[in-house]
């Protein structure tokens, strides 16, 4: 393979790569060589059909695309159509399920009231009262002053507790702030004005964003096996783990993974929901994953059903990196990485992974838009 030929090589063919790699072919009309250890394109998005249901396979489990930003919304709609897909969640607890994010249903379903939503505010209200959080710190007292202490242990305690490894005594409380607590019907999982699936799924989406003539793939390539032949005035754009690029030195970053274990089921549905959420403790996975409810407008079988329970665990050096866990140890590594990268500017370090971020996919697009225009482009 001769690397030479390329001004521009993208490490990562995630979302932060692929629109990279775009922007670099459509926009500057270079060539753009992207490269990816794995056999496959889109990251940890990835989706592909299977092939006996018709089911899209999320590998790296549920992607559910939304946004309020125009720009990331008008930019992916040129490459899918998206279905008419809304994210619904569903919380077992104690063999009974509740409606997730935690909501006036949830509340008097789990109280066994009739709550109106006033009455609903004044009761969580004196159950956050009995607490004394005046200045909540961690997850755990963040929590429970927006909903209390049943609600927390029942909804929130031990899938945090499951989901991060640690005590949600030693979690920041922002982690928390992504699930609203809201006191009316509304069950919807996001409140973004857009939001869907592709209708195609992820692995076509991404097939578009890459189809272009300025864009080579290299799959099953690690960038640290080719490292020595790329020119020192390339410009890469590293989407992949920052410690990684420096060989660990300053230790390695703490990720949560995940471990997916697929079951075929007969009958064509098993629990009535694309995601239901375990979070109880002692149920050892934190989530089912039952992927046809993505696609409502699709054909798929009606004998059979995949479901994916989902384990959660602490990522090692060859495991994929999912959560970025963002320890004070953490923020001070990450810190040196970061300083570390400022004195290599031919590369640039974006993504969930280059940059140690809890980022959504829309996140991730926008921050990538952003970094063409005032990384590269200004470059060129
Ligand atoms: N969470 C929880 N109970 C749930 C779902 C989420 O306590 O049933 C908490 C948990 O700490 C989790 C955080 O909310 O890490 C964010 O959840 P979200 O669904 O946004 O995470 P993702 O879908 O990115 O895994």
């Amino acid at each position: 393979m001769n690397f030479d030929q390329y001004k521009y090589i993208v490490v990562g063919a995630g979302f932060s790569g692929a629109v990279i790699a775009e922007r670099i072919a459509t926009v500057l009309g270079e060539k753009v060589l992207v490269i990816d250890k794995r056999n496959h394109i889109g990251g940890n998005s990835y989706s592909y059909k299977d092939a006996a249901t018709n089911i899209e396979i999320h590998k790296y489990g549920s992607h559910i695309f939304h946004t309020s930003d125009e720009e990331v919304w008008n930019y992916v709609n040129k490459f899918t159509v998206f279905n008419q897909y809304r994210h619904t969640v569903f919380a077992e607890t104690n063999k009974q399920v509740y409606s997730l994010p935690i909501n006036l249903g949830t509340i008097n379903s789990f109280f066994r009231k009739n709550f109106k939503p006033n009455e609903a505010k004044e009761f969580i209200n004196h159950e956050i009262n009995k607490e004394n959080l005046n200045n909540p710190e961690n997850l755990e007292d963040k929590a429970i002053s927006l909903v209390g202490r049943s609600l927390y242990n029942a909804f929130i305690r031990g899938y945090t507790k499951k989901q991060w490894g640690v005590d949600p005594k030693v979690l920041p409380s922002n982690i928390i702030t992504r699930l609203p607590v809201r006191f009316n019907y509304n069950n919807r999982y996001f409140k973004d004005k857009f939001e869907g699936i592709p209708r195609d799924g992820y692995g076509k989406m991404f097939e578009k964003i890459l189809n272009h003539e300025n864009i080579d793939i290299r799959l099953e390539t690690d960038f640290f096996e080719v490292k020595h032949q790329i020119l020192d005035d390339t410009k890469i754009i590293y989407t992949g783990p920052i410690d990684r690029f420096f060989n660990f030195k300053y230790g390695s970053l703490g990720w949560r993974t995940i471990d997916l274990k697929m079951e075929r089921i007969s009958g064509g549905d098993y629990q009535g929901a694309a995601v239901v959420n375990f979070t109880d403790e002692q149920e050892k996975y934190t989530r089912i994953h039952e992927f046809k409810h993505y696609h409502p407008e699709r054909e798929q079988s009606s004998k059979e059903t995949l479901i994916f329970k989902e384990y959660s665990r602490q990522a090692k050096e060859s495991d994929d990196p999912y959560y970025p866990i963002n320890t004070e140890e953490d923020k001070v590594k990450y810190k040196q990485y970061q300083e570390e990268s400022k004195r290599i500017p031919n590369v640039v370090f974006t993504g969930r992974l280059g940059s140690y971020k809890y980022l959504d996919m829309h996140q991730v697009i926008k921050m990538a838009l952003n970094v063409f225009e005032r990384e590269i482009r200004v470059d060129k």
